[in-house]
């Protein structure tokens, strides 16, 4: 979550004051970082996960699902068990590490030490996750579950969705009509606010929702704080569900992953590679179509986020002229990535296409310092926000041996890929994360995903795929990727030619003995690899480069083309020894590109069944033959007996939906619409349950 837990607030006004010193040593905390780190290489594929949940307290006799607020005290006990049992068992490795988030009905788990590219540890990642949510259950009252959904559907309704209950009158720190300050966590600070935050999220409208609809249970006339008039003037739209506090997107649950590179290089080319990616993921995983009660016309998190973490001026805005501010900034915070990084040559300039402010001093000092124009660029633009808060403790501290600074404005700046430099003198490495995903209900399904991403970043690199497009083109696919129902019915741009040119995928062919085996690609990756890695050779650019117009180089495509492939309208003429790759190519889908990965890896057929079965999950979500996780909740609310088509998710419905949700994780409840046939969760292999059992 970034700035969590870390000391004693200043106030806005002394945070403010700060905003330079924290800039400029933020800046020289990372030169120091870039003397330390930059030449690093041979670091080893180290990943992992994050997951998040939401505990629920269930009330079965007024049939009520609500938000329990015991984060504090979970968190508690959690820590203590884990202390215990890293006496006990000598392999602590394993021991889960649990995190605070920004609500207090929030938590956040990592495995306990990151995975390394073995297989066994790929295959690990399901009972892993299911390892923790054990733990966490163990830690929790008798009628409390933690559910991986990403938004709680009844967030903010009239009446009791939290428990203990709170009244919305107390929200001192944002003034909600909704929700009150109790659902923060006690950890939580972001200080900087520019006036009150309005959120208008487009209502689903369904056959009998009255219109026009203007949300009937918005307070009309509360006397608490003078901005409560504001909805009823203005600030609520028709035909959109208002929510007016940080904690409806900073209380949202997700899925992310970090990998380490081998060194600067590879994650500069691999944060680019994940860039296109973030919106595609989006689509496939979203799992959020339900707001404050009602059904919406998104089915992703990330724009209620956004406009959460959208702490810009009027000026900043460019709706006024500036004069305190220095910058129109043209996004929030928690946005999509602005800029392609690397250095390679395939990173053409004109992919760098959308406006994209930055501090000009900072910028010279860091080219100046001898770092390269892009690098400099990225870091220069995260460097145009002030700090959202300062901690007493960490104003003065040692350059060289702290990142606080540096940390301060690179964790706020939440976008869909994240570029993480290493800590000073840690032994990490440079890191890329991706943070589009949102969280699904099941372990088996998060895992999947999250296989299917390590997958395909290795094919990646083994490959030196080019997944490259405009940043425009990336942005329009954000926005694409939250509308409902996108994966069936949306197009998105997707490069036509991904493969270096000249080059094509290997191909299986039957050996004499009669099992497959590639046959090579290029020199220098051997295949049958024992296990997923770093440090694969790049693709040199060839000799004779025939520049084609960046326009002809993607298409709008459909999810299933982007996943599963299409008969491929090639460029004849990227360069001159391409007569191979011309007319009728084929572009096999991101999931033709990892079977081809995967047949370079030397993993037996138990194995690599058990990747299929991750893998084939991906593959029906994109073709539409399984539901997304959205797409599910919604037709749930739709065929609930109860459910009146007017948008309103009930009480009793949220009850129901998420005693469903339960009982889907626990494999008691088959859906064979969203999930696989043959699953249960019996058939996670590995399961510490015998050992852990709660
Ligand atoms: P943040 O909230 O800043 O993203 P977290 O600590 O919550 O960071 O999660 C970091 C993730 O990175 C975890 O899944 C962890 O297992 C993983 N990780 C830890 N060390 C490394 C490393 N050296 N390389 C790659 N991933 C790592
Ligand atoms: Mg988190
Ligand atoms: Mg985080
Ligand atoms: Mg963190
Ligand atoms: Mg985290
Ligand atoms: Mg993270």
């Amino acid at each position: 979550m970034g700035l969590l837990n870390l000391g004693t607030p200043l106030t806005w006004d002394e945070t403010s004051k700060y905003a330079d010193h924290v800039r400029g040593h933020g800046i020289t905390q990372f030169l120091h970082i870039w003397d330390e780190a930059k030449d690093r290489d041979g670091d080893e594929l180290l990943w992992g996960d994050e997951l998040e949940y939401m505990v629920i307290a269930f009330d079965d006799e007024t049939k009520n699902a609500k938000l329990s607020l015991r984060q504090a005290e979970i968190l508690a006990s959690l820590n203590k068990s884990i202390v215990d049992l890293k006496a006990d068992i000598p392999d602590s490795m394993t021991i889960p590490t649990f995190h605070p988030e920004y609500a207090r009905y929030m938590l956040e788990s990592i495995p306990g030490s990151p995975y390394t590219g073995s297989i066994q540890d790929l295959l690990s990642v399901a009972s892993n996750m299911h390892y923790r949510r054990l733990f966490v259950k163990r830690h929790l009252n008798p009628n409390e579950v933690p559910v991986t959904v990403t938004s709680f559907p009844r967030l903010g309704v009239p009446g009791t969705f939290t428990e203990p209950h709170f009244s919305p009158d107390s929200a001192k720190s944002s003034h909600s009509l909704f929700l009150p300050e109790e659902t923060i966590s006690q950890h939580a600070r972001y200080l900087r606010k520019a006036s009150k935050l309005t959120v208008n999220l487009p209502l689903f409208i369904d056959e009998r929702t009255p219109r026009p609809f203007l949300d009937p249970t918005i307070p009309p006339r509360r006397p608490v704080h003078p901005e409560d008039a504001d909805a009823m003037n203005g600030a609520a739209l028709i035909d959109h569900i208002y929510m007016d506090a940080l904690c409806f997107g900073a209380g949202c649950c997700c899925l992310q992953l970090t990998f380490q590179s081998c060194n600067i290089e590879e994650a500069r080319r691999m944060y680019d590679a994940l860039v296109p990616m973030g919106p595609i993921m989006l689509a496939l995983t979203a799992a959020s179509p339900i707001w404050r009660g009602y059904l919406s016309d998104v089915d992703c998190r990330w724009s209620v986020l956004s406009s959460c973490y959208d702490d810009r001026t009027a000026e900043e805005r460019g709706r006024e002229p500036l004069k305190e501010n220095k910058y129109v900034i043209p996004k929030s915070r928690f946005d999509s990535v602005d800029l392609y990084i690397s250095t390679d040559w395939n990173n053409k300039p004109a992919y760098n296409d959308i406006d994209v402010p930055y501090n000009q001093e900072i910028y010279t000092r860091l080219v100046n310092h001898g770092i390269d124009e892009l690098l400099s660029k990225h870091m220069a633009h995260i460097f145009i926000r002030d700090p959202l808060v300062v901690f007493s403790e960490t104003v003065d501290g040692d350059d060289e041996t702290s990142n606080d600074h540096f940390e301060n404005l690179q964790s706020t700046s939440w976008q869909t890929v994240r570029f993480k430099p290493p800590p000073p003198r840690s032994p990490m490495g440079w890191r890329v994360e991706f943070r589009s995903m949102e969280v699904q209900l099941t372990d088996f399904e998060n895992a999947a995903f999250v296989v299917f991403v390590v997958l395909l970043s290795r094919a990646v690199l083994a490959f030196s795929l080019n997944f490259y497009i405009p940043i425009s083109k990336v942005d329009e696919n954000m926005s694409r990727a939250q509308k409902r129902n996108a994966v069936r019915q949306g197009k998105f741009f997707f490069r036509k030619n991904v493969l270096p040119p000249g080059y094509m995928l290997p191909t299986t062919t039957p050996s004499s003995s009669g099992s497959s085996s590639p046959r090579g690609w290029q020199d220098g990756i051997p295949l049958k690899e024992t296990k997923l890695r770093n440090g694969f050779p790049r693709v040199p650019p060839p000799p004779m480069l025939v520049d084609i117009p960046v326009e002809d180089e993607y298409e709008e495509m459909s999810m299933e083309e982007i996943f599963s492939g299409k008969v491929g309208v090639q460029s004849t003429c990227t360069v001159s020894r391409t007569s191979q790759l011309s007319q009728g190519a084929i572009f096999p889908g991101l999931l033709g590109l990892v079977e081809a990965y995967l047949d370079t890896l030397d993993i037996n057929s138990s194995e690599r069944l058990q990747i299929s079965k991750y893998i084939d999950l991906v593959r029906r979500r994109a073709n539409g033959s399984l539901l997304t996780t959205a797409s599910w909740m919604r037709e749930f609310v739709r065929s609930h007996p109860s459910y009146k088509f007017d948008s309103t998710v009930s009480q009793e419905i949220n009850y129901d939906l998420m005693v469903a949700i339960d009982e889907i994780e626990r494999g008691v409840l088959r859906v064979p619409e969203l999930l696989p046939q043959d699953y249960a969760r019996s058939r996670v292999n590995g399961l510490h349950e015998s050992k852990y059992e709660p």
